[in-house]
């Protein structure tokens, strides 16, 4: 609480009052350690994997490149880690874009079979190398309108979430609705939330297990980005989940056919 004070006085400059004001800066307060934490984490997550690269590179240049399995093998780690690089810093810029004040969705008629057979693929592929079994129900005629391209951005993610978090011979299910709303529902058999962590799930850089959201070269921005995108929409997004047998995420779009 911050308190400001302004005497008052009357014409003969007697003392007759004061008024005080109180500011409730709680709430400036817990953006500003946001913030900072924020600035924190950004900083670990892209010194994490500079560090391997630079010492990768080091070592090879240290005479390791004369054997040739050193140099396949570091050469690899130092492509991958670039990789993690990359793809934090593409959803860094997603998020600050998002977070823009300025930032409209461009809303138009889109077809979903259409849509999603333009990630079928790339999912299907990813899945495959798992041998998890992938089921997509999209109606054929299904049309909503909303921004094309930033929910299929929550469709990969979410996805792209449900395979790495879901182990070899397990079930990813897309479901895709329109009746009076659009409803997207991704639905796996995988590991599981515990109910504590569904609360913090959507906030930037949090993962119930780190090791494994590396693992998988998960940037932890996924959630974040979903979010950010589903409430542009004035959408809302539900997560059922039990641990050890699987989640099942639902988004509304409100909008019309
Ligand atoms: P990440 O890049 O770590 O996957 P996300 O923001 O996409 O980041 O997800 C945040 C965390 O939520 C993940 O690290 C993981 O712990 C958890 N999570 C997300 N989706 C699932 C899922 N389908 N099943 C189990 N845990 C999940």
């Amino acid at each position: 609480l911050e308190i400001v004070g302004v005497p008052i006085f009357n014409e003969r400059t007697q003392l007759r009052g004061a008024v005080l004001v109180l500011y409730d800066i709680s709430e400036l307060k817990k953006l500003e350690v946001m913030r900072k934490d924020f600035v924190a984490n950004v900083s670990h997550e892209l010194k994490t994997p500079m560090t391997s690269i630079k010492g990768f590179a080091e070592t090879l240049l240290d005479g390791a490149m004369d054997d040739p399995e050193a140099l396949q093998e570091f050469l690899k780690i130092i492509y991958d880690e670039s990789n993690r690089l990359q793809f934090l810093i593409d959803d860094l810029l997603t998020l600050s874009r998002l977070e823009n004040d300025g930032f409209k969705i461009s809303a138009e008629k889109v077809k979903l079979a259409a849509l999603v057979q333009e990630i079928e693929p790339l999912i299907r592929h990813k899945a495959e190398k798992k041998e998890i079994r992938l089921t997509v129900e999209v109606e054929e005629e299904a049309e909503a309108v909303f921004d094309r391209e930033r929910i299929k951005q929550v469709m990969i993610n979410l996805l792209d979430n449900a395979i790495n978090y879901t182990p070899e011979g397990g079930d990813v299910k897309l479901r895709v609705q329109v009746d009076s709303e659009l409803i997207m529902q991704v639905e796996d058999t995988g590991i599981g939330i515990e109910e504590e962590a569904i609360p913090r799930l959507f906030e930037r850089f949090y993962r119930v297990d780190k090791a494994r959201s590396r693992n998988t070269g998960g940037t932890g921005l996924g959630l974040a980005i979903v979010k950010h995108i589903v409430e542009l929409h004035k959408g809302n997004i539900k997560l059922h989940s039990v641990p050890g047998e699987g989640s099942v995420f639902t988004i509304n779009i409100p909008g019309k056919r």
